[in-house]
């Protein structure tokens, strides 16, 4: 970011377990952003068993993606609503190539530029194990494997998405929760 310039639009991406929700709520408290957090979102929904609840719940339960056309929709409104302008630490989203398509086109429309996008690196054991010890109720052994798998499948390709449009600051998440929050910090400064 330039000197002075103090509202950020990032994006978080990391796999299951890498602590990147945590950090994105912390961070984006610190930068005065929006938290714009997908699951966060499709689990209001479920809660609130809207229509969009409703065709959301059985694929989040096995660990599936939701359907990108879906997701588009439900990004689209959330950053025209937010203003995306003022600022967003997106979470959780994009997690496939035509997403990450989908919101160059959503951003472009509103002549919005991302700052960073910031990858939490975690080893894969490390991940296995937090995710184990993390309490949410539809976290069998199958899911958090299945989330890891499609994570490798769909989701890492976005490293290199946004490596090539110099916008990628890998950081090393296998730290403490303050440690890796200087961290990102410093890579997004
Ligand atoms: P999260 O809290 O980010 O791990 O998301 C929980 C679940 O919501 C995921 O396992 C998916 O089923 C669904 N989900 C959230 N964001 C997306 C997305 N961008 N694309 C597809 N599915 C998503």
């Amino acid at each position: 970011m330039a000197a002075g310039d103090e509202v950020s639009k990032l994006i978080f991406l990391g796999p299951p377990g890498s602590g990147k929700g945590t950090q994105a709520e912390v961070i984006a408290a610190k930068l005065g952003v929006a938290h714009v957090s997908t699951g966060a979102m499709l689990r209001d929904a479920v809660d609130a068993e809207s229509r969009l609840g409703r065709k959301v719940e059985s694929i989040m339960a096995s660990g599936a993606l939701v359907d990108d056309a879906t997701m588009g929709e439900v990004v689209r409104d959330r950053l025209t609503e937010a203003n995306s302008q003022a600022g967003f630490i997106l979470d959780g989203y994009p997690r496939t190539l035509p997403q990450a398509e989908a919101l160059e086109s959503i951003l472009a429309a509103s002549d919005v530029d991302l700052d960073a996008v910031v990858l939490l690196d975690v080893p894969e054991e490390e991940l296995i194990r937090r995710a184990l010890a993390r309490n949410r109720g539809d976290d069998t052994e199958e899911v958090i494997r299945e989330r890891q798998r499609l994570y490798r499948e769909k989701t890492e390709p976005l490293a290199g998405y946004y490596r090539e449009r110099g916008l990628l600051r890998v950081v090393d998440g296998d730290a403490p929760i303050d440690e890796v929050t200087s961290r990102i910090l410093e890579a997004v400064d």
